[in-house]
């Protein structure tokens, strides 16, 4: 399908912003961090402090266009228009879950599109945001993994996916908490999603989100994870799903490179904050790693590590070779791990009549003839995460 013959389905719910339909040549000003901006500034002999008025017209207050900036005077305004552009994705399709879930789909500059989903909640409302087009990794049970790895995000489309999500809300609805678990290894594409934190999570003139308030996820690139807990203080998720090292190899292919063993030492010395856990995401799935050994196993490699686990059941999507296990079964596995002491919590799916559940993140626009699941796919991870119920994670 041509990407262009995608409707906007008007018909689920807010019409897609003006401006949707084409991204503007030229670099997106959200590429640059706040030293990068005031270094442009003192080249032009222009003070700081303006960059810290330009940052809050971007990221505060949503600004599209670098005239509608009024305290900043014109000629900057004209000057800051010859180099830069403001956005670098435009909404393609919007998809509501009866379950108040929104799944955007966002078209980049290049034709590569990316999926973004909407999680509100009574207390909160979450943002799973993309830092990959498709992914490399080939998780055997992830939708996204079909797509193989298009090309990782931009600093400045991964800002934009919270900056259009937000335009999209109500006036006094403000996305609180937002979870790296859309498309893509958020640690495979390092710099890029440092850099988006930092826009992120800056209190005085970028969007003010809490740290605390965002959870980064991967599958367990161990360099990358060392640094995030060096250099941020958002906090950690894990794809684990398997404790066993065949048969996750099995499921994540990235474990021949990164052993459980290994995984589990390295989480065991990252420097987490003392009241902070590590989230473990374990995916159920029925009759694979769902099992009363699976649970007992899992636990006693736990053992020592202060985290917590999620367990989510596998959401099924079409083609898919696995299965959810029976609610009993769910059950009876987090009772294991409670009965031996780790705190564990089933996620609830949400969206997953749009498929925007955990896992099933996938656009079939992008997959050419040849592209396809490196085993029979199935798919539910926590990144190609989409939607869950948004329970407090990390810290
Ligand atoms: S689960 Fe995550 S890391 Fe694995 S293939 Fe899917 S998007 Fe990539």
């Amino acid at each position: 399908m041509e990407l262009d013959s995608i409707p906007t389905n008007e018909a689920d719910g807010p019409t897609p912003r003006a401006g949707a339909g084409s991204v503007a040549p030229g670099r997106p000003l959200e590429d640059l961090g706040h030293a990068e901006l005031c270094a442009w500034l003192d080249a032009r002999g222009l003070p700081a402090y303006r960059a810290d008025q330009i940052r809050l017209w971007l990221f505060r207050k949503h600004a599209t266009a670098f005239d509608g900036m009024t305290d900043v005077p014109r000629e900057l305004r004209q000057a800051l228009g010859r180099e830069f552009v403001v956005g670098s994705l435009v909404v393609q399709q919007q998809s509501h879950s009866t379950d108040g879930t929104v799944k955007y789909l966002f078209r980049l500059r290049d034709g590569a599109v990316v999926e973004t989903v909407y999680i509100p909640e009574p207390d909160r409302v979450t943002l799973c945001v993309s830092t990959q087009a498709g992914c490399g990794l080939g998780c055997t049970f992830c939708a996204t993994a079909r797509m193989g790895l298009k090309r990782n995000l931009t600093q400045a489309e991964i800002v934009d996916q919270v900056l259009e999500a937000q335009r999209g809300c109500p006036e006094d609805t403000r996305i609180s908490n937002l979870v790296f678990m859309g498309m893509g290894e958020p640690l495979a594409n390092y710099e890029a999603t440092r850099g988006a934190l930092e826009v992120i999570t800056d209190a005085r003139s970028g969007m003010g989100i809490s740290p605390r308030k965002i959870t980064v996820s991967t599958v367990g690139l161990l360099p990358q994870m060392r640094r995030l807990m060096e250099e941020t203080r958002v906090n950690l998720a894990i794809s684990l799903h398997s404790v066993r090292e065949e048969l996750r190899s099995e499921l994540m292919p990235v474990n021949r490179k990164y052993s459980v063993e290994q995984l589990l030492e390295c989480c065991r010395s990252l420097p987490v904050p003392r009241r902070k856990r590590i989230t473990f995401e374990y995916l159920l799935l029925g009759g694979v790693n769902d099992g009363a050994t699976d649970a007992a196993e899992l636990a006693a490699r736990l053992r020592g590590i202060r985290c917590k686990v999620n367990l989510i059941p596998f959401n099924p999507h079409e083609g898919s070779g696995y299965r959810r296990p029976p609610d009993h079964v769910i059950e009876r596995f987090g009772e294991s791990l409670r009965a031996r002491r780790i705190q564990a919590h089933v996620r609830r799916p949400r969206g997953d009549d749009i498929q925007a559940a955990c896992g099933q993140l996938y656009h079939a626009a992008t997959v050419g003839p040849g592209d396809g699941p490196v085993r029979p796919a199935v798919n539910a991870g926590s990144p190609a995460g989409g939607g869950f119920s948004a329970d407090p994670v990390g810290g």
